[in-house]
């Protein structure tokens, strides 16, 4: 008969315990690991081989809009409305007669 034990052993490791694939190595993810961070992601080399273990990516937290991207869409904006107002009023002196 196969029993499954539904609680979890002690002996299991902890999910935030990173291990080397190579050499072995093994702590938590904020201890002991060479954290290497770039603008794309989080690098995270074993402190005894330099082997990467894991890339994790960034989530930057600046909004993707800056003031001079809202400035120049304000403008692309206000240029179509000025150009669809253009049409309309040469549409309206095509269509109504006068
Ligand atoms: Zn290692």
């Amino acid at each position: 008969m196969n029993m499954v034990n539904p609680q979890p052993s002690s002996d299991a490791p902890d999910k935030a315990v990173l291990f080397c694939p190579d050499c072995g190595h093994h702590s938590r993810y904020d201890e002991e690991w060479h954290v290497v961070d770039a603008r794309a992601a989080t690098r995270y080399l074993c402190p005894s081989c330099d082997t990467e273990i894991t890339v994790r990516p960034r989530f930057d937290s600046t909004p993707s809009l800056t003031a001079r991207s809202c400035r120049s869409l304000k403008e692309t904006v206000d240029a179509n409305v000025r150009l669809w107002q253009s049409v309309w009023r040469r549409s309206m002196r095509l269509c109504v007669p006068g």
